[in-house]
């Protein structure tokens, strides 16, 4: 509605630093799906979440072996940044994003010119590996042709364990460090934006109450509501391909507002 853009325009355009979060919903128009979205994975195929589930990960190696099937033809490899990243990097190169958390796993962000030193990756990234044994790190691509080359769930080079992309899964917790970066982030900030994310998985979501805690505004664009739509000072539906580049640009022209 009207008003919403009209207050989300004047807190935007009055904004020095903005802190953003991103989730699954600024990516779905590159070709990948969110989770919980109404063609989420999840939502369509409600099994598949187990196989995000560290445990069944660890103690199965069927798990395993389908995950690394998925990793192969995973959407990522081939996806190109979109209007709603283009958009959060033109804000960075007007010099008012200050920090963007993502709990994408995608780089859509950093592919569409973000300065990395700004991009907080929350929930890490499918572009490496990590073993869960000895916690050596390498390159997804490198694991992904041994699995083309006939291995079915390739063990750590190192020692034997098991690789896993280096992603936090369900039942693994944050990196303490990265969390520590996206809570400096939520308070360091006059605008809270929260972009494409359904704010249901703690602890991102909690950055959202952090920030408006902190003295932030919050504005939330999503397709659907979210738990934090009361906290917000702005809240707006719709496509983010449309929403974000609209709410960044400058000078704002009413007819722009989808
Ligand atoms: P989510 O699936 O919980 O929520 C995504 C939200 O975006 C939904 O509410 C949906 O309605 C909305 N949305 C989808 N497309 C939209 C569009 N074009 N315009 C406006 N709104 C749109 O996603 P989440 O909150 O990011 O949490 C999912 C978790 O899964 C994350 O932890 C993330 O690590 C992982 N994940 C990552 C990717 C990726 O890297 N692209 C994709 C799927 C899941
Ligand atoms: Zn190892």
């Amino acid at each position: 509605p009207h008003d919403q853009w009209a207050r989300a325009r004047e807190v935007f355009a009055s904004a020095r630093r903005v802190t953003a979060l991103t989730g699954a919903g600024v990516s779905t128009a590159s070709g990948i799906p969110d989770f919980r979205g109404p063609q989420g994975m999840w939502t369509r195929n409600p099994e598949s979440q187990r196989l995000t589930d560290i445990s069944a990960y660890v103690a199965d190696p069927e798990v395993r072996t389908l995950a690394w099937q998925r990793r192969l033809t995973h959407p990522a490899w081939d996806a190109v940044p979109g209007s709603a990243h283009r958009a959060l990097a033109d804000l960075d190169h007007a010099g008012r994003l200050g920090a963007l958390i993502t709990q994408n796993i995608d780089e859509l962000h950093q592919q569409s010119g973000v300065d990395a030193s700004r991009i907080i990756e929350l929930h890490g990234t499918l572009f490496a590996t990590i073993c869960l044994d000895c916690g050596a790190t390498g390159s997804m691509h490198a694991s992904l042709a041994r699995v083309r080359d006939g291995e079915g769930d390739p063990p750590c080079r190192a020692c034997g364990g098991i690789l896993k992309s280096r992603t936090v899964s369900f039942g693994e917790s944050l990196d303490p460090a990265v969390l520590r970066a996206a809570q400096r982030a939520a308070l360091n900030c006059d605008v809270f934006l929260a972009a494409g994310t359904s704010l249901t998985v703690a602890p991102a979501a909690g950055l959202a109450e952090l920030s408006v805690r902190a003295g932030a505004r919050l504005i939330i664009c999503n397709a659907e509501p979210t738990p934090y739509d009361a906290l917000a000072t702005a809240v707006l539906g719709g496509a983010l391909e449309d929403v974000l580049p609209a709410l960044v640009a400058e000078p704002f022209d009413p007819a722009d507002a989808p």
